[in-house]
């Protein structure tokens, strides 16, 4: 009889690579050497269908003639079947494991010299099985090509981890031959967590920390939940999964024992060699160990010195034996190779949505971006914004291509091919193809960022499609789409975009998104207002609790403008600051700002204005996010209105605006407008110069009743142009002495002029001289000067 059995704390990889071996074996039995993950139990609680597994206490040790190992290589690992094994050393061991890695790590199978071994370095064990079966021309039933299915998604982590070889997409494409069905697998693995799972993935999402290192940052998730957690490693790949997460180690303190799950699946540390530091395995992208009699703090600082040690740059995919895609060559030293090997069968084709949201046209041109690319031995993508409104049906604006490899030389390039310039950034690696049709394209080096300290600018570094895609900000705008002649087309979501546009939700890419850069918390209010999505209650929760922590507030005055002046810009902004206020946002851009509570129906009321604001001047030329600050600011006092002016470090002009008082004016235009008596132009005159275009909107939002419409409408279509034509040299000729009553005489003219009480410089010298008593003669020769002035040029604002 064959012992076939597999590492503790099985997962579907065990399973399927059990299932499949035991088509090798004559007289085969299956046995788990102890615990299983909580997954495999609960499906081994209902299996589709009979699975054969006898418990290892009923095995009768004397019968067995073979022990046959499947992804593991360690006897450390195989609970009492270790013992077996060492104290039978005349019966064979089998051993099929697929990565030869972990036969290297210290502690592992040293003293199994005679074991005979199918290691391959595959993403999955249960990949090698497949491949050995379909050699032979075995076949297996649906069920168990859907176990072995579900061992291969698993492993690589659905095809998307680094370590994932064409082979286990050619081993999936035999299974689904024999009748796999992925959505099963995709069921198995994603089951539904029980309590205390749950507790335990809601702890690990706040504890989640970003750590760099030099070769991209990882997620280190500390938890110490004080006592044994069963099926722990579940909560783990959920919160894999629904952050998207490249690198994760978690560490969680169980009692007396700290349990480390590592995952990778950018490929930046072999989890399987960490993990063998303390005593545990894995392989490459997945391992685990227990970290015995420490704390989990202690154990933190242990782990995170090892990641130190362990980070290797990014690696080449491997091709499972064919050779690696080319790298960029000379594309300007950029170390990291496309990622064309990795492109999986079963990414989205969304090239039609393309054609019709772009045209002909500018597909074509994406084509031949897509081409060149290639040809220079990189790859480029379209990305970010412009994929979500595609995806949505939305108006697409600029392209944003990203290029695997270097983008300003690529953007030369397609200038000599097809004409046009090129403006180049190279500080950040990033160039405009302006073309002669008025089109602009952005292409951009694909990078990987890491930040040293929150609100911090990210350091950046060349990088991969992947490692672009997970530096952005939210699901929804971190999708990509292929441009490569052979898989144009084909969007890229390693995080789960496609699902967030289809559930109306912004979520960020993993809980430390909003601590790394605040400025998200702003943008993740514009898209979902715009977009009228919600705000993930996860990271609504985030950006609440980093408000309170104050982490908008370390953002420079000019980063934080920019988003704000962004937001305010929304055609939906009145929604966007209700938004902001609630989540506690607009007390980090100022303290002023958080008590009034009326401001989203202000800027509601100002939204009308804006819409059909009638008062002689043409509103394209008004920038709606000053209106929008101004009606935001109107509850502060002027002290704390030009703090808010130095807190954004806006312009002088702006600071100016935020100086004028349109409150004030809206009461007293009301004054006006109550009046019995129709109300002077001059007094209309009088409140409204001091108004910019912008207050006056302010003004006429914040005003109650209509009438303020119309005097405003009158100020601006009749009144603002107007101004009286002498100056004090003609009062000088008139031989007024310059002093209080100087002014006084000026200020009457220009309200009689104002009035229409005077019309020409004469009458106004005439009303000058009846003021100031002037003689006949003095008049006259200060009436030549006025008169020989040319009439109708606008003066500055003090000359009325
Ligand atoms: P819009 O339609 O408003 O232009 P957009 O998605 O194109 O939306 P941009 O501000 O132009 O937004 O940014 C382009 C892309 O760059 C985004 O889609 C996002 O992927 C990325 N991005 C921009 N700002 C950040 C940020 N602060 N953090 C992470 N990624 C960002």
């Amino acid at each position: 009889m064959e012992l076939i059995t597999t590492h503790v704390a099985a997962d579907f990889d065990c399973l399927g690579s059990l299932v499949a071996a035991r088509r090798l074996y004559p007289d085969p039995v299956l046995a788990f050497a102890g615990s299983v993950e909580g997954a495999v139990r609960r499906y081994l609680e209902h299996p589709p269908a009979p699975l054969e597994i006898t418990p290892l206490r009923r095995v009768d040790r004397r019968r067995i003639s073979r022990f046959v190992l499947v992804d593991v290589s360690s006897l450390d690992r195989v609970g009492p079947v270790g013992e077996w094994i060492r104290s039978s050393p005349g019966t064979p061991v089998d051993i099929y494991d697929h990565h030869p890695a972990a036969a290297r790590a210290p502690g592992t199978d040293g003293g199994l010299p005679g074991a005979r071994r199918l290691m391959r370095p595959v993403g999955a064990t249960s990949t090698l099985l497949a491949d050995l079966l379909r050699e032979r021309g075995l076949s297996l039933s649906a069920s168990e090509a859907t176990l072995l299915a579900t061992g291969i998604c698993e492993d690589t982590g659905f095809l998307k981890f680094a370590t994932t070889t064409p082979v286990d997409v050619q081993a999936l494409e035999w299974l689904k031959a024999q009748g796999a069905d992925l959505a099963a697998a995709e069921r198995y693995l994603r089951g539904e967590l029980g309590p205390d799972q749950r507790r335990l993935l809601d702890s690990l999402r706040r504890a989640a920390r970003p750590v760099p290192l030099p070769a991209g940052g990882i997620t280190l998730s500390v938890v110490d939940a004080g006592r044994y957690v069963p099926d722990a490693a579940t909560a783990v790949h959920q919160l894999i999964d629904e952050q998207g997460l490249h690198d994760l180690v978690a560490l969680i303190g169980m009692g007396r024992n700290v349990l480390m799950v590592a995952r990778s699946r950018g490929g930046r540390i072999d989890m399987g060699s960490l993990a063998a530091r303390f005593g545990g395995g894995g392989h490459p992208a997945a391992a685990s160990a227990t970290l015995r009699n420490q704390g989990v703090e202690e154990a933190a600082v242990a782990v995170t010195a090892a990641l130190g040690a362990a980070a290797s740059p990014p690696r080449p995919r491997s091709g499972g034996g064919r050779a690696a895609p080319p790298g960029p060559g000379g594309a300007g030293g950029h170390p990291a190779a496309p990622s064309r090997a990795a492109a999986p069968g079963a990414e989205e084709e969304v090239g039609a949505a393309l054609e019709t949201a772009l045209g002909p046209t500018r597909v074509a041109r994406l084509r031949r971006i897509g081409g060149e690319a290639q040809r220079r031995g990189g790859a480029a993508y379209l990305v970010g914004g412009v994929v979500r409104d595609l995806l949505l049906g939305r108006r697409c604006g600029d392209l944003d291509v990203m290029v695997e490899g270097d983008a300003m030389a690529l953007a030369r390039l397609m200038v000599e091919r097809e004409g046009g310039r090129v403006r180049s950034h190279p500080r950040f690696g990033t160039a405009s193809w302006m073309l002669p049709d008025g089109e602009r394209i952005d292409l951009a080096s694909a990078r990987r960022e890491w930040y040293q300290r929150p609100g911090a600018l990210p350091r950046v570094a060349p990088g991969t499609l992947a490692d672009d895609l997970s530096r952005r900000d939210f699901t929804i705008n971190a999708m990509a789409v292929r441009l490569a002649p052979d898989w144009f087309g084909r969007l890229v979501d390693p995080h789960g975009g496609r699902l967030d546009l289809r559930r109306r939700r912004v979520r960020a890419l993993h809980a430390g998104s909003y601590a790394d850069d605040p400025t998200r918390a702003l943008r993740a209010v514009r898209f979902a207002t715009r977009l009228r999505f919600r705000i993930d209650p996860r990271d609504a929760r985030c950006i609440r609790a980093g408000a309170a922590r104050g982490e908008p507030a370390t953002l420079s005055g000019a980063r934080l403008w920019k988003e704000l002046c962004l937001l305010l810009r929304e055609e939906r902004a009145a929604a966007a600051i209700g938004a902001m206020e609630r989540l506690g946002l607009l007390a980090p851009v100022h303290p002023g700002l958080r008590p009034d509570r009326k401001a989203p129906e202000r800027l509601r009321r100002l939204e009308k204005v804006l819409r059909r604001a009638d008062l002689g001047y043409d509103l394209k030329n008004i920038d709606s996010a000053r209106v929008r600050l101004l009606a935001l600011a109107l509850p502060l006092r002027r002290r704390e209105r030009r703090a808010l002016g130095a807190r954004l470090e806006l312009p002088a002009a702006w600071r100016r605006i935020l100086d004028e008082d349109p409150t004030g004016a809206a009461a007293a235009l009301e004054r006006l407008a109550c009046s019995r008596m129709a109300p002077r132009d001059s007094r209309i005159f009088a409140i409204c110069r001091k108004l910019s275009p912008e207050s006056a909107l302010v003004a006429l939002a914040a005003a109650q009743g209509r009438g303020v419409r119309r005097l405003l409408a009158r100020y601006w279509s009749r009144l603002q142009g107007v101004r009286r034509r002498i100056t004090g040299h003609d009062l000088i000729r008139l031989g007024v002495p310059p002093g209080p009553a100087f002014s006084r005489i000026l200020e009457k003219v220009a309200r009689a002029r104002v009035d229409g009480r005077v019309r020409t410089p004469e009458e106004e010298l005439a009303l000058a001289r009846r003021l100031a008593g002037a003689t006949p003669g003095t008049a006259e020769a200060a009436g030549r000067g006025a008169a020989s002035r040319r009439p109708g040029k606008v003066r500055g604002r003090g000359r009325r």
